[in-house]
C-alpha cells in the first residue's frame, strides 16, 4: 500500500462514480492508527441511485438465462482472480489482517463466486424456478397447481459488516445475481477499501450489464426510505442496527422483505466420552484455538462459549491455554504473526469493556482486559487485544457469558455436569449460527443433533473420522446454510439453490395440466 493522501472513497450508481460531501468515516490502518482513506455519501441521490438499478439492471438480468447470468458471475470470479494480490495488501493495511485472515475473506468470497456459477450452468434456458411437483385440486384431472419461484423486480439492498469486506459482499452478490435481481451493496465504513477496489474492478471490466452492481460508501443515509414492495434488504450486523432496520417506518408500511444476520454467542461442546489425549480431544482444541484467533476474533461464526464436562475442565483449561500461548500477536506485515490487531480502535474498546463484563462471572485463564503492550506497537494508536480465555465460576448464576457477545479474540470455558445440563446452558444463547461438537459415541452425537437442532443454523459434529478432513466450525460453505434463529437474526443465506428462495417471488399457479407441464419444462427445478 502506497502511503500518501487518504484516497476519497467513491459509489458507483446511475452508471457513474460520484463523491459524498465532506468526510463521513475515517479508515485507518489498525496497527498504527493512519487514515488511508475516507469515505461520505452525504448527499448522494438514493432514490434515483435505486430508480437506475430498477430500471436498468433488473430487465437486463431478467432476460439472461440461468446459465447466462451464471455466466456473469464466473466473469467476476475471473476479475477478483486476477487482482488478488492488490486485495491481500488492502486487507492486510484497512482490516488488519494477516496473510490467512485475508484468504479467508477474499478466497471465500472467490469460491463463493464459483460455486454459484457452477450451480446455474446447468438451467440452461431457464428463467423460472419451480419448487414442487403440481397437486390435482379437484375431481379434475386436467385442473393443477404447482409453485413457481419468480425474481422480484426491485433491488437488493446488501447492507454488510466490517469484519468480512469480502465474502460478506460476493456471497449475497452471487445469489443476487444468479436470481436475476440487481443489488446495490452497502460496505461497512470501517473496511469499505477492499469493497471499493473489488467493485471498480468488476466495473472496469465491464462484465456486467448497467444498473446490475450499484456501491454505496459512507452511511446509509436515507436509503430506507426509499425502498418499495419489490426491493428487499439483505442484512449482516449487530443485533441493534438490525433492529432500527426491521422497525423502520417505511419498510413496515411496505412490507420489504428483510434477511437478517446477526450476532450469536456459538458453541463448542466437548462430548463426556472425550479422554484428554485422545484425536478428538486434540481437534477440539486446535479447532477452539484457531476459532478465537482467526481474524482476531472477528467472525460472526466464532466460538465464543466452551462446553466441556466438569471433570475435565482443568485439562481442557491447560491445553487450550498452552495452544493459545504459541499465537504470535503483532503486526501482520511480519511473517511470524498469527494474529493481528481488531478493525479500529471503536472495537478494541468495545472488545475490552467485553472480557470486564465477562470477567465479573468468570476468571480469566490467558490474556487481558487491557491491550498488550506489544513490541514495535504504539499501544495508544493501535487496536490490539490478546486472545483472551476465561472460565466461568459458577454456571447457575453466569448471565454474561450467554447474551454478552465480545468481538474479539475472547472465549469462555464453561463446565457442564451432564448432558442435560449442556444442552440447557447451550440453549441460554437465544439461538446461534453455529456450534460444533466432538465426541466418538454416535449415540449421543445423534440425540445432541436433535437437542440442539433448533437452536442452530449449523451443526458441525466432529468425530476422530473426520477431525483432520472437516471444513471447520466457523468457515461458511456456500453449499450449507448460514444464518440461525433468535438472536442470530432468524435469517437464511446460501444452502445451494435454496439461497435463491429469498430473491423471488413464490407464487401458486393454478391452472390445466397441460399450461403447468409447459411451465415446469422450461423451468429450472428446485430439488
Ligand atoms: P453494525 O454496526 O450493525 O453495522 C453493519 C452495517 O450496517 C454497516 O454497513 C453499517 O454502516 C450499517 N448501518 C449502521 N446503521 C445503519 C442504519 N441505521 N441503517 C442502515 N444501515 C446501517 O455491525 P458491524 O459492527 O459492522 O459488524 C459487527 C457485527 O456484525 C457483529 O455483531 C457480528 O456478529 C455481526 N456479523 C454477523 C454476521 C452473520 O453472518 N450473522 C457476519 C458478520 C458479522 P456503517 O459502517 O457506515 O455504520
Amino acid at each position: 500500500m502506497s502511503v500518501g493522501s487518504p484516497e476519497k472513497l467513491e459509489s458507483y450508481f446511475g452508471g457513474k462514480w460520484s463523491r459524498g460531501d465532506g468526510v463521513e468515516a475515517e479508515l485507518v490502518d489498525p496497527v498504527n492508527g493512519s487514515v488511508l482513506a475516507t469515505a461520505s455519501a452525504r448527499g448522494l441521490d438514493l432514490k434515483a441511485a435505486l430508480q437506475f438499478a430498477r430500471q436498468n439492471g433488473s430487465p437486463a438480468l431478467r432476460g439472461l438465462s440461468f446459465a447466462a447470468r451464471a455466466k456473469l458471475i464466473g466473469a467476476i470470479a475471473d476479475v477478483l482472480v486476477t487482482n488478488r494480490a492488490r486485495y491481500e495488501a488492502i486487507a492486510i493495511a484497512n482490516s488488519g489482517n494477516t496473510r490467512n485472515d485475508a484468504a479467508i475473506d477474499i478466497d471465500g468470497g472467490i469460491g463463493t463466486l464459483k460455486y454459484y456459477a457452477r450451480l446455474g450452468a446447468p438451467f440452461a434456458d431457464a428463467r423460472l424456478l419451480v419448487d414442487d411437483k403440481p397437486a390435482r385440486l379437484t375431481k379434475a384431472e386436467n385442473f393443477q397447481a404447482i409453485h413457481i419461484l419468480v425474481p422480484r423486480r426491485g433491488v437488493a439492498v446488501h447492507i454488510n459488516a466490517f469484519n468480512f469486506p469480502s465474502w460478506g459482499l460476493w456471497e449475497k452478490a452471487a445469489v443476487s445475481l444468479l436470481a436475476g435481481v440487481p443489488f446495490l451493496v452497502k460496505p461497512a465504513s470501517a473496511t469499505a477499501m477492499l469493497s471499493h477496489a473489488m467493485v471498480r474492478d468488476v466495473v472496469m471490466a465491464n462484465v456486467l450489464p448497467a444498473g446490475a452492481i450499484s456501491l454505496l460508501c459512507g452511511s446509509a443515509g436515507d436509503i430506507l426510505d426509499h425502498l418499495t414492495g419489490e426491493d428487499i434488504i439483505a442484512f449482516t450486523g449487530s443485533s441493534a442496527t438490525a433492529i432500527q432496520i426491521r422497525r423502520h417506518p417505511n419498510v413496515l408500511t411496505r412490507g420489504v422483505p428483510v434477511n437478517i444476520e446477526a450476532d450469536s454467542l456459538n458453541a463448542a461442546l466437548l462430548a463426556p466420552d472425550v479422554m484428554p489425549g485422545s484425536p478428538t480431544f486434540d481437534a477440539f482444541v486446535k479447532e477452539v484455538v484457531r476459532e478465537m484467533t482467526a481474524k482476531a476474533g472477528q467472525k460472526c461464526t466464532a466460538i465464543r462459549r466452551i462446553f466441556v464436562p466438569a471433570g475435565r475442565m482443568d485439562d481442557a483449561t491447560e491445553a487450550l491455554k498452552a495452544r493459545l500461548a504459541k499465537v504470535v500477536v503483532g503486526d501482520p506485515r511480519r511473517e511470524d504473526v498469527r494474529m493481528g490487531p481488531l478493525v479500529t480502535r471503536a472495537q478494541q474498546t468495545v472488545a475490552l469493556d467485553g472480557i470486564g463484563r465477562l470477567a465479573g462471572e468468570a476468571s480469566i485463564v490467558s490474556g487481558n482486559a487491557k491491550a498488550p503492550a506489544l513490541e514495535g506497537i504504539d499501544p495508544e494508536k493501535s487496536s490490539f487485544v490478546a486472545p483472551t480465555l476465561l472460565r466461568v465460576k459458577d454456571t447457575t448464576t453466569a448471565r454474561a457469558v450467554h447474551d454478552t457477545e465480545v468481538f474479539g479474540p475472547v472465549a469462555t470455558i464453561i463446565p457442564y455436569r451432564d448432558e442435560k445440563d449442556a444442552f440447557a446452558l447451550i440453549a441460554r444463547g437465544g439461538g446461534s449460527l453455529v456450534a460444533s461438537i466432538y465426541g466418538d459415541d454416535r449415540v449421543f452425537l445423534a440425540r445432541a443433533v436433535g437437542e440442539l437442532g433448533s437452536m442452530h443454523g449449523r451443526l458441525l459434529v466432529v468425530e476422530r473420522s473426520v477431525a483432520d478432513v472437516h471444513s471447520g466450525h466457523g468457515i461458511v460453505m456456500p453449499q450449507c446454510l448460514h444464518g440461525g434463529p433468535g438472536r442470530a437474526g432468524n435469517g437464511e443465506e446460501l444452502g445451494g439453490l435454496n439461497g435463491l428462495r429469498f430473491y423471488h417471488q413464490r407464487v401458486a399457479v393454478q391452472g390445466s395440466a397441460e399450461l403447468i407441464g409447459d411451465l415446469q419444462a422450461k423451468a429450472g427445478h428446485l430439488h
